[in-house]
């Protein structure tokens, strides 16, 4: 969703809300994966600085990485956009719950809706009716309205989150992209960095990159599969 739109139309709010009432048990349900472990096991070896990713899932922190920069934000907090009150995103569950019981009851969605982020257009047509008459629980300090801590498309990543990123940049000797395509600027420009400073690149990635031409090492696969080896080749 872009940022303008969530901001300045309710509907898109109480959309965006409807749909992360539901698709919110997956995202807390979520849990790290082998990759995660390894980058985390590799930080406690003393092999990597720091993680910079684009995730917004707390994986990472939960997977026992201790430096993270979350470009992108963390979906378990929501910041009100007229007091930036902040609230944890798993209290505001149980108030978008209690808000919407006769909802609730009434969303007992089929499977496609546990993917809710990512789920295809006709979903949405689906759920027209039940977004309607989704209620959307305000600021409980000033009423105003919550929007998840994340960067949206259309708004830029916080100035103290790129510097934190570049610190951890500058402590490094090769920057390891894993799982990204890179098509995103906020971690695209890392790379760019890295060539510009003679930094050598690694990318470990399923698909094609915009950061390709740049890497010095190319590892086409799941970061799942290639952190652990990498982890244990070099520990
Ligand atoms: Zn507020």
């Amino acid at each position: 969703m872009l940022y303008q739109e969530f901001t300045r139309d309710p509907l898109a709010r109480r959309r965006y809300w409807a749909r992360s009432a539901v698709g919110w048990r997956r995202v807390a349900g979520a849990r790290p994966n082998a990759g995660h472990r390894a980058l985390a096991t590799m930080e406690e070896g003393g092999l990597v600085c720091g993680v910079v990713t684009q995730n917004v899932d707390g994986l990472h922190q939960a997977a026992g990485s201790s430096r993270v920069v979350e470009l992108h934000g963390n979906l378990a907090e929501v910041v009100c956009l007229e007091c930036g009150a902040t609230e944890r995103r798993d209290a505001l569950q149980r108030r978008l719950l209690d808000f919407n019981a006769d909802w609730n009851d009434a969303a007992e969605l089929p499977a496609p809706f546990d993917d809710a982020e990512s789920a295809p257009d006709g979903d949405v047509e689906l759920a027209a009716g039940l977004e309607r008459a989704f209620q959307v629980p305000p600021c409980l300090r000033c009423g105003g309205a919550l929007k998840p801590d994340v960067v949206f498309f259309g708004e830029n990543v916080p100035k103290e989150r790129v510097d934190a990123a570049w610190k951890l940049f500058d402590e490094a000797d090769v920057l390891l992209v894993a799982g990204s395509s890179l098509t995103v600027y906020s971690g695209y420009r890392f790379v760019l960095g890295a060539a510009e400073r003679n930094v050598p690149v690694g990318i470990v990635n399923l698909g094609r990159t915009r950061g390709d031409e740049i890497a010095r090492v190319r590892v086409h696969g799941r970061t799942g599969e290639v952190l652990p080896a990498l982890s244990e080749t070099l520990l």
